[in-house]
């Protein structure tokens, strides 16, 4: 590896740090890419939710045509077991043509890596960042084979993982874990998607290929059990708990879980470093917001990187106004999924009924449905 030579070096080609590096391209910077998996290495079996944004996005990359295996989101279906209360929302309603896109991890993973290669970009594979120590005028990278690197920006977008990861500002355990599988249904999906609250959590069924991506949220004590029951009575507890709107459910494929809690870092760690994506903020999946804000990060801080001079590049004042800029969307996210997730996880009466009038509410009133369709398509901008 040549060292310094480059103006921006990104730890992680995840999808966020991919597309940061796409975007840096655009800008005419040309960044470095270090990967602690191998190339050929299989991206996991995770479904994500993309919002329209995050396609425009894509679309302005050139990676979206790429994509394969992509179900839009046409109209979304948001109720509370046991009470009163239900929303929808349309594409048509909001005048976009999904509310949101289906699609594997390893699906974007792939494109994004063809795409990064067409560009040219350097990525080195198989190279895992040990430490990062940061200085005034430079950060470096000192990579776990024992060589370094150093930059006058250092993007970290390892999804939160690094051991160094500076420990967050704000953090929030739920208590609760998400149960993942495809599922199939007797009724065909027809592009809706469900948001259904329940006590124990917000169970979520999104429409991918002739199945559904499920995420079942359930309390920690609970979740490897049900993860675990045989497949039959798997499918009679999920539609004991999800209801029967799709009919049946007919199928699932062996169920995996990970573990759900709100993690606020932010951007700003030390001189010359940058945090975005998972490794700034972890949330909550209710919303289909972590992912989305992620990769507006991305964007976002190419753009600035493309509005600064040369030589101002990963500044203390360039690294302020980047965190800045995305307080209000990032915040309003972490906000509005840290309330969905603790107002509507939970059985107390009263609030029970405030949930069936905010549904209500929702169902009825187009400025309402408006705001929070277009929050989960372009979050919030400052
Ligand atoms: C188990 C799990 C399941 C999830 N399921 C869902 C879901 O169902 N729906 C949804 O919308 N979101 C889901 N998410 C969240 C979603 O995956 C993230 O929002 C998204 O992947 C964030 O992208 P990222 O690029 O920031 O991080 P990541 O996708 O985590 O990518 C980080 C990259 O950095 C690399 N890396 C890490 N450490 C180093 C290092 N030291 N040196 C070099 N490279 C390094 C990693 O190998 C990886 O390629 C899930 C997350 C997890 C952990």
């Amino acid at each position: 590896m040549d060292e310094g030579v480059n103006t921006v070096l990104i730890v992680g080609a995840g999808p966020v740090g991919a597309v940061c590096a796409l975007a840096l391209q655009q800008q005419g910077i040309a960044p470095r890419v270090l990967e602690a998996q191998p190339e050929d290495a299989r991206a996991d079996t995770r479904t994500l939710a993309l919002s329209h944004g995050s396609r425009l996005i894509l679309e302005r990359l050139g990676v979206w045509g790429r994509l394969e295996a992509v179900t839009p989101i046409t109209r979304i279906h948001i109720s509370q077991r046991g009470a009163l209360g239900v929303a929808r929302l349309s594409a048509d309603e909001v005048k976009v043509p999904a509310l949101g896109y289906v699609l594997p991890y390893a699906a974007l993973t792939v494109a994004l890596k063809q795409a990064l290669a067409d560009a040219a970009i350097a990525v080195d594979y198989g190279v895992a960042v040990a430490r990062i120590e940061s200085g005034a005028d430079a950060a470096t990278l000192l990579l776990a084979d024992g060589r370094s690197a150093a930059a006058p920006l250092v993007v970290v977008a390892d999804g939160g993982r690094g051991d160094a990861a500076p420990k967050p500002k704000f953090e929030r355990d739920y208590d609760q874990m998400a149960v993942v599988c495809e599922v199939q249904t007797e009724l065909p999906h027809a592009s809706q998607a469900y948001e259904r609250f329940t006590p124990e959590g917000p169970a979520a069924l999104l429409p991918k290929g002739d199945r559904y991506a499920l995420v079942w949220t359930a309390k920690r004590a609970d979740a490897e059990r049900i993860a675990q029951l045989p497949d039959a009575e798997f499918l009679v507890a999920l539609t004991r708990h999800f209801g029967g709107r799709q009919g049946r459910f007919l199928q699932a494929s062996p169920r995996k879980t990970f573990p759900l809690k709100l993690a606020y870092t932010g951007s700003e760690a030390a001189d010359r470093v940058v945090r975005i994506g998972n490794a700034a903020q972890t949330l909550h999946p209710v919303a289909g917001q972590g992912f989305n804000i992620g990769l507006r990060d991305a964007w976002e801080l190419a753009s600035l990187c493309g509005d600064t001079p040369a030589s101002e590049i990963g500044s203390a004042a360039m690294l302020a106004a980047y965190a800045r800029g995305r307080r209000v969307d990032v915040l309003g996210g972490v906000g509005f999924t840290d309330f969905l997730v603790r107002v509507f996880s939970n059985d107390i009466a009263p609030l029970r009924h405030a949930r069936g009038l905010g549904l209500l509410a929702l169902e009825v009133l187009p400025p309402l449905k408006s705001f929070v369709a277009r929050r989960m398509i372009f979050g919030a901008r400052g």
